[in-house]
């Protein structure tokens, strides 16, 4: 679905490269999570997909990023849009219509879509978020959560395979996190949409991602299973990263001999503290 290869990109004017020679994979149907300390090229690497870097945002790009076949030095913006969504940080930048109806549907306004088909899927993006009912509502009215949520359904009305999000739940407090989550592992599991997420949760990535791409300085340095990744629980802190507190546990029960196994998820830890206490 993305083939990454090869990038390296330095933004116009700036001294160093904010990515280097990244290379890496996602593909259909797969949840990769991404994550890095503050300035490591995280937002940097998620507007590389639907090509904003290098047709809006320019400077010295190299090597090559496809998506669905595409290389996106070649298509366009509104083509890669298409099959790429992109959801950041901030609900409030990406919000701008009277009504939530009419924000799904500013996203439809330019795709040639019939009246009906429209309807169609304003009506399924708004149920599949959770905002049935509030097709009226005035955007900035909502909750948090629900702002997210919106830009989540106007992006998903153009039916992208692909779902990026940058740090989407940041700004969110922890309901507004958990039902944003939520949503994202329903379109992942249920849906079948690949999503490229980047967050700080890292319980919620040990237990959803497929894999995970780790950044330092614009470089990939590490990639794997969570738990691979997760098991180099020093490695992570050195580098910033916060680390589930189960693997924080776990971690420190195993040096101190009293389980084989570091990186645990919640339940396994449960399991395992258990078994100690059995014993
Ligand atoms: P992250 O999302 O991981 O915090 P970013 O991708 O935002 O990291 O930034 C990576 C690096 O690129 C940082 O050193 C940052 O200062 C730099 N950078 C980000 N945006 C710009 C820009 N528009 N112009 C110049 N440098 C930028
Ligand atoms: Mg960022």
């Amino acid at each position: 679905m993305i083939r990454v290869e090869e990038l390296s990109f330095k933004y116009a004017g700036a001294k160093e490269y904010s990515l280097r020679d990244i290379s890496f994979r996602v593909k259909k149907g797969e949840f990769l999570g991404v994550l890095g300390a503050s300035g490591s090229g995280k937002s940097t690497l998620c507007l590389t997909f639907n090509g904003i870097i290098p047709h809006s945002i320019r400077g010295d790009f190299e090597g090559n990023v496809f998506v669905k076949g595409y290389n996106t030095r070649e298509a366009s913006v509104a083509e890669l849009s298409k099959i790429v969504g992109l959801v950041l940080q901030n609900p409030d930048s990406q919000l701008f219509n009277m009504t939530v109806e009419e924000e799904v549907a500013f996203a439809l306004e330019n795709l040639g879509l019939d009246v009906e088909e429209i309807k169609r899927r304003i009506h399924w993006a708004l149920k599949i978020t959770g905002l049935e009912g509030l097709e009226k509502e005035f955007p900035p009215n909502l909750s948090g959560g629900q702002k997210q949520r919106l830009v989540i359904a106007s992006v998903l009305a153009v039916k992208p395979e692909v779902l990026v999000l940058d740090e989407p739940t940041s700004q969110l407090d922890p309901i507004g996190r958990e039902q944003v989550l939520s949503l994202i592992t329903l379109l992942n599991k249920e849906q079948g949409i690949t999503i490229v997420l980047v967050e700080h949760n890292t319980e919620y990535l040990f237990d959803f991602a497929d894999r995970i791409i780790v950044l330092d300085r614009g470089e990939v340095v590490m990639e794997g299973k969570p738990r691979e990744v997760f098991e180099e629980a020093d490695y992570l802190r050195k580098l910033g990263i916060k680390i589930p507190v189960s693997v924080k546990i776990g971690a420190e029960l195993k040096r101190k001999g009293l389980l084989q196994k570091a990186a645990l998820s919640d339940e396994e830890l449960i399991e395992a503290l258990n078994a100690l206490l059995k014993s």
